[in-house]
């Protein structure tokens, strides 16, 4: 606490990231970042960019990148705002498009962000309960909002939405901004991308961090009607004209171009998945239906705290949340098969079996 905080800055909770230890070297399956490198394309693209053209300012209007944005999803120009991670275009969409003066809807156990940037803009909120399955109830999601955002898959729970509840949530709302993060939809989900044409209070944010393996670059899109994307644009010319810089763009760009890549470690990830939680099962655990790059698993009889000390302590770093429902769950992302069969022969200890 000091004198020269506002009292918004006193009152502020900060989020807290997954930990970045550098005591020792971890099989680190704590973030979901994705174990593959990027593209060799990407690095090239970014290693060429890197010239004397970084004493010039970076395009403002990411031009180039939301051209190809726009061209891989098939949709025009317009329809595509590009940003410093996704995070950065979910705080630019909560200051856009909730309604202060009403409850902006979220589920009650979901990214631990929105609380948070909910805060920092003023919005009252209601959680609304996930089910017993911790499957998000869409008709519980009252009309009576000043907004929605889901995260599709859900997280940490990995848990998928199918499209057509997406739909109905949409028809209900039809009056404020319903927000979807598919910050890991393309391990497994179908994206809402495609209903941005029948409801322009649709706005689809997704990131280059997950599936693209670009964490480290920060890169983000959003993807909605011409009036939410002029919305985010009015609230970043009024931050930061120039969110992305030369380096991120070029590599973006580039990550666009090399779809077999993107396909192959995607599938990858996914294969690996589906093995672990198989695995994972057999040993006594039980495990949510992933739809993401991370699977949410829970022992019957160990706690999950302990396991996750007893795994830290073998080297392998798992993410816990000391939350009311969840704290009996480990969120562990997917890594190598190596690093998950270290992490399944480590589990195989600690549970006995
Ligand atoms: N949304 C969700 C649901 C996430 O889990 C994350 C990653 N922590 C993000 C958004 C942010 O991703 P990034 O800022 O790297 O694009």
């Amino acid at each position: 606490m000091s004198k020269f905080w506002s009292p918004l800055t006193a009152s502020l909770v900060p989020y807290v990231p997954g930990e970045q230890p550098k005591d020792k070297t971890y099989i680190k399956l704590n973030t979901n970042e994705n174990p593959y490198p990027p593209s060799p394309k990407v690095i090239d693209a970014i290693k060429a960019a890197a010239n004397a053209d970084l004493r010039l300012y970076p395009d403002p209007t990411c031009e180039g990148l939301i051209q190809a944005a726009a061209a891989y999803y098939g949709l025009p120009a317009q329809q595509v705002f590009a940003g410093n991670g996704s995070d950065e275009i979910l705080a630019f969409a909560f200051a856009a498009f909730f309604d202060p003066a009403k409850k902006l809807l979220f589920p009650d156990i979901t990214y631990s962000f929105y609380k948070v940037y909910a805060k920092l803009y003023g919005l009252q909120t209601e959680l609304i309960p996930l089910d017993e399955q911790f499957n998000v109830q869409v008709d519980r999601f009252h009309s009576d909002n000043g907004g929605v955002i889901i995260p599709n898959p859900n997280a940490p729970t990995a848990q998928l939405l199918p499209l057509d509840e997406i739909r109905a949530l949409l028809e209900n709302n039809p009056n404020q901004a319903v927000v979807i993060d598919e910050a890991y939809i393309d391990f497994g989900g179908e994206s809402a991308v495609q209903l941005i044409s029948e409801y322009p209070n649709l706005l689809v944010v997704q990131t280059l961090s997950k599936s693209r393996s670009l964490a480290g670059l920060r890169v983000g899109f959003a993807f909605g009607s011409e009036e939410l994307i002029e919305g985010l644009n009015r609230i970043k010319n009024s931050f930061n004209s120039y969110t992305l810089d030369r380096l991120a763009l070029a590599g973006a760009v580039a990550s666009f171009e090399d779809e077999a890549y993107f396909r192959e470690t995607t599938a990858k990830v996914i294969a690996t998945r589906e093995r672990v939680t198989e695995q994972v099962i057999s040993l006594g655990f039980k495990a949510t239906e992933s739809k993401a790059n991370f699977v949410f698993i829970s022992h019957p009889s160990i706690a999950a705290k302990g396991i996750f000390q007893q795994l830290r302590d073998r080297g392998v770093l798992v993410r816990y949340f000391d939350q009311p429902r969840i704290n009996e769950y480990l969120r562990v992302s997917i890594g190598t098969d190596e690093e998950m069969d270290a992490l399944i022969a480590a589990l195989r200890e600690i549970a006995g079996s």
